[in-house]
């Protein structure tokens, strides 16, 4: 490691380098503002996953980043230290991991500071939810089964593995996902899917929910919970970019989505509700405007 505040750069296969820089923080255990979440903890700064429809672009303003999104990562080192502090202090309540950075993102491989967080929830009692793309969570499979009251969930937006590596460069692969979910499944770790953003003209149509839910199925998932993309602000921009070199012809309903998305959405929530109840499968909806997923 390099001392705090330092900057260094790891080259990624294929890509350009990943600005990763050590910084401390003066608290890791926050208030949520998502709806039903007491609390998050965002051990990183940034997402080497790089999602190009990312909600959590705006933590770039309140850290003073101006590089791309997916191309920085501020690496939180004093984490596990400040949530032992924070949690002898705290009133009890949920936690979810993350929700504005992804705990499992590669680097997480080296730094293991998620790691040292669920160590120091051992012994405590709140419900912790781990929501990621990354099957790296299965390497904490024995400390996850440690914490009283946990359960993991894996975002899955679609089961076409090339418009994963469009849309979320940097995270695992759908089969991995899935095999990460019957994994932590049949090993008694309550899990579920967040099928959300589902892509529009990509993933959203009857088959391929179809198919998407059925695997979900058979990996053992508890539930599913649905939104639809929100195409305001940031996201907007480099999803634009993203259709007009892959998928010009989505251009335009894309844009029409980006201006009134409600019509949208309440067609997207009754098709998957309906698709799920075929699969036997437990349904929920993320309701428009209730502060939503922040970064997923
Ligand atoms: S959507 Fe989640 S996984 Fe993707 S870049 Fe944003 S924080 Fe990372």
């Amino acid at each position: 490691m390099t001392e705090n505040g330092t900057s260094t750069q790891s080259a990624r296969q294929g890509e350009g380098a990943l600005i990763v820089k050590e910084t401390g923080c003066k608290s890791i255990l926050t208030k949520s503002g998502i709806k039903a979440v007491d609390y998050a903890i965002n051990p990183y700064v940034g997402c080497e996953h790089g999602c190009v429809y990312c909600y959590a672009t705006f933590m770039k303003r309140f850290t003073g980043h101006e590089e791309e999104w997916g191309t920085f990562v501020d690496v939180k080192v004093n984490a596990a230290e400040v949530l032992a502090t924070q949690l002898r202090r705290a009133k009890p309540g949920n936690i979810t991991l993350a929700t504005v950075t992804d705990a499992y993102q590669p680097l997480e491989e080296g730094y293991g500071i998620t790691r040292a967080c669920l160590e120091a929830l051992v012994g405590y009692d709140w419900p912790v939810c781990i929501l990621t793309k990354s099957a790296l969570v299965l390497r904490d499979l024995q400390l996850i089964k440690r914490l009283k009251d946990v359960e993991v969930a894996f975002t899955i937006t679609t089961m076409d593995d090339e418009v994963r590596r469009r849309f979320e460069p940097g995270s695992s692969p759908i089969p991995e996902r899935l095999d990460a979910l019957r994994t932590l499944s049949e090993a008694g770790i309550p899990t579920w899917a967040f099928c959300g953003p589902l892509l529009p003209f990509l993933s959203d149509g009857e088959a391929e929910i179809d198919a998407l839910f059925g695997e979900l199925k058979r990996a053992g998932v508890g539930y599913v919970l649905v939104d639809s993309m929100n195409l305001r602000g940031a996201s907007w921009g480099r999803v634009r970019k993203l259709l007009a070199a892959h998928y010009p012809e989505l251009v335009d309903g894309y844009r029409a989505l980006s201006t009134d998305r409600k019509p949208y959405h309440v067609a997207l929530m009754e098709r998957t509700r309906r698709i799920a109840a075929k699969h036997n499968l437990t349904w929920r909806g993320v309701e428009l405007d209730t502060g939503g997923t922040e970064a997923r």
